[in-house]
């Protein structure tokens, strides 16, 4: 099978976006984005043994990999709409590709996105995808928007992905998490409405938390009762375990009871975890009020 083969065979399917005017087959994809409107553009590389355990299932490898592309999305309020997909195989494995794409179109058409392109070389398990979103000019949501006196919430419960990777044994809630993780695309997009900053949970909550911070030049108060936990995870994996994929967001205490009202019961809950403050430092308080000290850094490439 060559690579054109194998892009025919695999990755050319149908799609229902009229805003693709060219898709794959030329040298370069041709979109239409609808007036009034920004691009959103992510790029998430996977690498196998780095980024995912050696032998993770090909479905998984698929759906994870456009997970966390979308998530990114999620996390500025934008809408996905198409994807490209750099694909880097060390043989070309028919069951494989097969699992592989399942799994990424899985996905990609729960939300309506279209493959438009990508590239297929021969090296080490290795999958790039770059992922489009639409999103109303000037409503994207930043990092940098949190201010003083805001509530920081966060969907879902965390740290069971961290569960997911410590088992790793077949058929655990957490491992499924891990494998398959959930991106809060819709919950994602009605926060534009309402946040003033928001980011995706993919390095633990108190790493990305800090991101926020720093990138808003603020400081948070996180009550440590409140934190959501998944079950199974204890405090530590909650706090700092990453591959949730939740969205950690501040919002002025004025909206809360609005966002509440529009919150849909099928959503990811929702959990008021504490507060932005001027002092430019986190700060992680028990119920009796002293100070919690974590380990906050996330994963880190290169340390
Ligand atoms: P070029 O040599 O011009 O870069 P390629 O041979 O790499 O073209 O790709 C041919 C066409 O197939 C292009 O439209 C490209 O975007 C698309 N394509 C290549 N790999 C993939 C893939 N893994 N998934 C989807 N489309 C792909
Ligand atoms: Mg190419």
């Amino acid at each position: 099978m060559n690579e054109f083969e194998l892009i025919r065979r695999y990755f050319e399917r149908p799609h229902a976006r009229s805003d693709v005017a060219l898709g794959i087959g030329d040298d370069a994809a041709l979109l239409q984005l609808p007036p009034g409107h920004e691009f959103a553009i992510t790029t998430d590389t996977m690498v196998e043994a780095v980024h995912f355990p050696a032998g993770a299932p090909a479905r998984a490898v698929g759906f994870r990999a456009l997970a966390t592309n979308l998530s990114d999305l999620a996390a500025m309020g934008a809408t996905p709409a198409w994807a490209t997909l750099a694909l880097t195989l060390p043989r070309a494995d028919a069951a494989w590709l097969k699992d592989f794409a399942a799994g990424f179109f899985e996905l990609a058409e729960t939300f309506d996105i279209a493959l438009i392109g990508g590239d297929v070389t021969r090296g080490p398990l290795t999958i790039t995808i770059g992922a489009y979103g639409i999103v109303p000019e000037g409503k994207a949501i930043r990092r940098s928007g949190a201010q003083a006196g805001d509530r920081v919430f966060v969907t879902g419960a965390l740290g069971e992905a961290a569960t997911g990777l410590k088992i790793y044994a077949p058929e655990s809630r957490g491992r499924d998490r891990y494998l398959y993780p959930q991106p809060r695309v819709v919950e994602g997009t009605a926060l534009r409405e309402y946040a003033s900053a928001a980011i995706d949970i993919s390095d633990g909550l108190l790493a990305d938390i800090g991101h926020l911070v720093e990138a808003s030049g603020v400081g948070a108060d996180i009550q440590l009762e409140r934190i959501p936990a998944a079950a199974g995870a204890d405090r530590q994996m909650a706090l700092t375990g990453g591959d949730d994929y939740e969205l950690c967001f501040t919002i002025q205490p004025a909206r809360v009871e609005a966002l509440h009202a529009a919150w849909h019961d099928d959503w990811a809950p929702l959990h008021d975890i504490g507060i932005i403050t001027k002092r430019r430092d986190l700060h992680c308080i028990a119920p009796d009020g002293t100070l919690w000290h974590a380990e906050t850094a996330g994963y880190r490439h290169f340390q």
